[in-house]
């Protein structure tokens, strides 16, 4: 080879590597970033290829479904509809209750969104500094079932007087769910949506495959226990860490058991579900929550696509069967 053609070949592999590289540097870039707060946590969107209407788009409609479904805001529709008892509902709403009656099903009422006026019960017994009656707390439950909240059509109503919903537990994954798809009708082909810990990564993250999503140690705030990764995939943690309070100097969770009507103590420390949406993520991990590691993981065992790791008391780790995907 005549060495006017070598340098020729030579300076167009170089050229043609630093186009790859640079390529590589501009993939890693174009992800445009932001940070809102709503439904009283930070959420964060990434998506690529940046687009700014598009992610105003999808933080506008978690702003709707908040609007829509907080109980802080007397002007929400489930404000409205807990103060009727009886509503039409938006389309949203009506998915969000359909879909919560659902979990309360497959986890055997464990996840229960009627479970709002013990929510109460403990709100003010916090407030006091007391902890309520057995009295106080059978009274309570006899507004609470999710058998009891009837739907015809768009109609929603409580088969008690005095019967509220609370959709904290799967409004956040549904929230992320719905900016989701906005972002999918937007063109967007990689995308991470985090609510606090209730999230959805969309495509490939900026570099790599798979998106890594970190789940903290329950204990200590600045310690990841473990990354897992993945991808087109919906996750939530409820950890006891996350909302707790203290009363009489005995420490209670923000999740309640339906059945009994008292809040959840000791165990588990942390419940981090994986599933095809952020919708399901959520409530599941509310609800497994509740049921406990042993109950809570054969439970999962049973639900296609739908994996699990529960940390307990004494850093106990159990995971479902099929976890071990996400650790490679
Ligand atoms: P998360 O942080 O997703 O686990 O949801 C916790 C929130 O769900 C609480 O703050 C309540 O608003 C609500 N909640 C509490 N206990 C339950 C339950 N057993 N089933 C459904 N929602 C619940
Ligand atoms: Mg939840």
């Amino acid at each position: 080879m005549s060495r006017k053609k070598l340098i020729f070949i030579t300076s167009l592999g170089i050229i043609v590597l630093l186009g790859l590289s640079l390529g590589i540097i501009l993939r890693r870039c174009k992800f445009l970033k932001s940070t809102q707060i709503i439904m009283g946590t930070n959420v964060e969107i990434s998506i690529y290829p940046p687009d700014e209407e598009a992610l105003k788009a999808a933080f506008n409609e978690i702003k709707k479904i908040d609007n829509l479904m907080s109980i802080y805001k007397n002007d929400s529709e489930v404000s409205s509809l807990n103060r009727q008892g009886e509503m039409k509902v938006s389309p949203e709403t009506l998915e969000v209750i359909k879909r919560a009656l659902e979990f309360s099903r497959i986890t055997g009422g464990a996840f229960d969104i009627s479970c709002k006026p013990l929510i109460d019960l403990w709100k003010k017994a916090r407030k006091e500094g007391k902890v309520p009656s057995k009295e106080e707390i059978n009274k309570t439950l006899s507004l609470v079932g999710y058998e009891k909240i009837i739907l015809e059509g768009n109609l929603v109503s409580f088969k008690e007087r005095g019967m509220e919903i609370d959709l904290g537990g799967i409004a956040k994954g549904y929230a992320v769910d719905k900016a989701i798809e906005v972002l999918k009708k937007k063109g967007i082909k990689r995308a991470l949506i985090n609510a606090g810990g209730d999230l959805y990564a969309l495509g490939e993250p900026p570099e790599g495959k798979k998106w890594s999503i970190g789940i903290q140690h329950p204990r200590n705030q600045n310690e990841l226990f473990s990354v897992i990764k993945l991808r087109d995939k919906g996750v939530a943690t409820s950890g006891d860490y996350r909302r707790y309070y203290t009363i009489e100097g005995k420490r209670y969770s923000h999740i309640i058991n339906p059945k009994t009507g008292e809040t959840v103590q000791d165990v588990p420390m942390s419940v981090t579900i994986v599933a095809a949406d952020a919708t399901t993520a959520d409530a599941l991990a509310t609800g497994i929550f509740v049921l406990g590691a042993t109950k809570g993981i054969e439970l999962i065992n049973t639900l296609p696509g739908v994996e699990g790791m529960v940390i307990s008391e004494g850093m106990e780790v159990k995971v479902s069967r099929g976890w071990g995907q996400f650790q490679n």
